[in-house]
Order: C-alpha cells, then sequence, then structure tokens
C-alpha cells in the first residue's frame, strides 16, 4: 500500500511520525511497521513497532501485517539484547484498545527488563485459579465468537 492510499489519521501522533511529520528516533522502518522509541520508556531501549497504515484495533489490520509486527519484534527485541542496553528479559506488550492503549493506533511494545527495575502488572484481588467449567465456559464462548462451536 503506497503512502497516499494508507489510512491515515492526521490527529493520531503515531500516523504523522509514521508520515515524518512528527519527530521520533526512529529504529527500523519498512513498508508495513516501523518502530521507533517510546518517549516515557520504562526502561531504556523501550520501542514501540506500529502498523503503518492507521488501525485502532488488532483485528482491523490485515493479518499478515498483525504478523509482520511480531516478527519485526522478535528481531528488534534481539538487537536490543546485543544493543549494550541493560537487559536480562524482553517484554512484549500490546494493548488492543482502551483502557491500556493510550494513542488509539494499534502499537506493539518492547520493554527490556531487568530485575530490580521496578516494572509490574498489579493483579486484581479476583486474580487467582478458577474452577475447570469456568475456563470451560470462556473457551465456548471465544469457539462460538470464531465459529467453531
Ligand atoms: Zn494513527
Amino acid at each position: 500500500m503506497s503512502a497516499a492510499q494508507r489510512p491515515f489519521d492526521p490527529a493520531c501522533i503515531f500516523c504523522r511520525i509514521v508520515a515524518g511529520d512528527a519527530p521520533a528516533s526512529v529504529v527500523y522502518l519498512d513498508e508495513a511497521v516501523t518502530a521507533f522509541m517510546d518517549i516515557q520508556p520504562i526502561n531504556p531501549g523501550h520501542l514501540l513497532i506500529v502498523p503503518n497504515a492507521h488501525a485502532t484495533y488488532l483485528a482491523e489490520l490485515d493479518e499478515g501485517v498483525g504478523w509482520h509486527m511480531f516478527g519485526v519484534a522478535q528481531r528488534l527485541a534481539a538487537a536490543v539484547r546485543r544493543s549494550g542496553l541493560r537487559c536480562e528479559g524482553i517484554n512484549l506488550f500490546l494493548a488492543d484498545g482502551p483502557p491500556e492503549q493510550v494513542v488509539l493506533h494499534v502499537h506493539l511494545h518492547v520493554i527490556p527488563r531487568y530485575t530490580g527495575d521496578g516494572f509490574d502488572f498489579v493483579f486484581p484481588e479476583h486474580y487467582g485459579q478458577k474452577p475447570p467449567e469456568d475456563l470451560e465456559a470462556a473457551a465456548a464462548s471465544i469457539r462460538r465468537a470464531l465459529g467453531q462451536a
């Protein structure tokens, strides 16, 4: 898809970065995706990978672009490990819509991690192992949504 045909939202900061209309420290770009430094890094080396075409939700993407985002994440994670930046591990995080998606343009975080870096998930009070019937009910709902029930 050429730049002229690509879905573009002028109010979207990631669209503007992809178009070169807003500053960013870009580390990788190709026909489908662009990767740049998060301006509020959890740790040094924290990257975002975005599709070049504006899409809010993962399901709006061409499936090949979704695969490609994760393929690029695999390569960038390896590069972060070789970069000399502090990195004992990598977390990939993709928020597919609110509440965690702050910019409503799909983006995959590549987050270098090290012991004691202070970043963590906070689990709700209802977190814990669930009975098999609850798991099966959730699985059945998802299978129905897939059309496999
Ligand atoms: Zn956008």
